[in-house]
């Protein structure tokens, strides 16, 4: 089925073809003509699955024509999400009249308020900025139609909800709401009980395994020994663009400063960082002055950072989708990928409940030539030794020592 058929407005559909898309993605099939007949939905759907659209297409239609007031408001929990999405909707509204805005803290309120001031029919805002400028008078939502409620797990995680709530209650009542989470915690039941009318839920299975053309292996290695060992992969991985994933924005800033110091170029992307530096970083990667970006993942969620060479793991993910979602940003369209998980004794049960979530055991290796101290970790693969995972007689197991990296070029 082409987007020809779901009844979008002809300027939108010209937006699509111009953005090349040819078939709908699963949530966009299964979305648009929930969104077109009015309903309020419930997108349970990863970043990647092109919500974005699901979302914004049959809306934009709706939409249609420029008037000077917000009837399409979007909330994320992050700046970059707030810039991402503001960018594709001004991509599927090029042909409209229609005009977007986008709102977020850490930059001056003095263009944002020159943009809201003009009148905008769609505005993409953090909770928190929005909130400011409500409290300033700066803006109404009072004609707002339609509320989008952007990767709501993540808004919790953040603590935005009551910001969320105090935003919708100065929405109308009478309006559709969507809302997309790749997960549905019990808070976010409740803001859906409350906030959602009879909403039909859409469900995009989360992908559980990770793209075959990703290699991913764990490397062990004791505590003291995770920055060395990260130099040492860096020196001998041929890579062209590599992301480091950290559990904290401290741990970010002390690797990225630590590869400094070793001679490599560097960007940060945490959520301590100002706009501009997130901005800039991110600009710099995607074209290639950095070739290391050091990030936490709540910066990198959702971002459309695609096409890396390599991902390192230097903390290993506490939550399993967390590693599926890190490791598919190598590996992508075909290209082969390399992910990386260092992994210290402390993160056994981590790496165990991923190993779980993918149904798969995850290689062990050594890198040749490194001088490794010895950790308890190493026993754990040989015959006899206890094992957390417990999965299906598929899953490639480690006899009697490690398979050593993938011999690699040197830099
Ligand atoms: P999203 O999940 O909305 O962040 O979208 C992920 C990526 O998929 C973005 O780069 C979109 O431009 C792209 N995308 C979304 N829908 C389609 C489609 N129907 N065909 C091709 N690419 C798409």
């Amino acid at each position: 089925m082409a987007f020809t058929k779901f009844g979008l407005s002809p300027t939108v559909l010209e937006g699509v073809k111009a953005m090349g898309y040819v078939d709908p993605t699963p949530i966009q099939l299964r979305a648009i003509p929930l969104i077109m007949e009015g309903r309020d939905v419930i997108g349970s759907a990863q970043t990647g699955t092109g919500k974005t659209a699901a979302f914004a297409l049959p809306i934009l239609s709706k939409l249609d024509q420029h008037q000077p007031q917000t009837r399409l408001l979007v909330l994320e929990p992050t700046r970059e999400l707030a810039a991402q999405v503001e960018t594709a909707i001004r991509d599927f509204a090029r042909f409209t009249n229609l005009r977007v805005a986008v709102i977020f803290g850490g930059v001056g309120y003095g263009k944002q308020n020159d943009a809201l001031r003009t009148g905008v029919d769609v505005l993409v805002a953090t909770p928190g900025r929005l909130l400011d400028h409500l409290q300033q008078g700066n803006c109404k939502l009072d004609r707002v139609q339609h509320v989008v409620l952007d990767e709501a797990d993540r808004m919790l995680d953040m603590g935005f909800l009551p910001d969320v709530r105090r935003i919708l209650e100065s929405c109308p009542r009478q309006r559709q709401t969507s809302l997309f989470s790749a997960t549905i915690p019990p808070a976010i039941e409740t803001l859906i009980q409350w906030a959602m009318s009879n909403p039909e839920t859409v469900e995009i299975g989360a992908r559980r395994t990770p793209a075959e053309t990703v290699k991913h292996v764990i490397y062990p290695v004791s505590d003291t020994q995770k920055t060395d060992l990260l130099v040492a992969l860096l020196e001998r991985v041929n890579y062209d663009s590599v992301i480091i994933f950290c559990r904290t924005k401290h741990g970010a800033d002390r690797v990225a400063q630590m590869l400094k110091r070793n001679n490599h170029s560097v960007a940060v992307l945490h959520s301590n960082r100002t706009q501009s530096e997130r901005e800039q970083a991110l600009l710099g990667f995607r074209e290639g002055r950095f070739e290391v970006l050091v990030a936490t993942d709540i910066a990198a969620r959702g971002l459309d950072i695609a096409d890396v060479s390599h991902v390192i793991n230097y903390d290993v993910p506490h939550h399993p989708e967390d590693y599926i979602h890190r490791i598919g940003r190598t590996g992508r369209a075909e290209a082969s990928g390399d992910a990386f998980t260092l992994m210290i004794a402390e993160d056994s049960n981590h790496v165990f409940a991923i190993e779980r979530f993918i149904n798969q055991k995850i290689t062990r290796v050594k890198l040749e030539n490194f001088e490794y101290r010895y950790t308890a970790l190493f026993e754990q693969d040989k015959p006899g030794a206890k094992s957390g995972y417990t999965g299906s007689a598929r899953a490639v197991r480690v006899h009697g020592g490690y398979h050593f990296a993938p011999g690699r070029r040197r830099k």
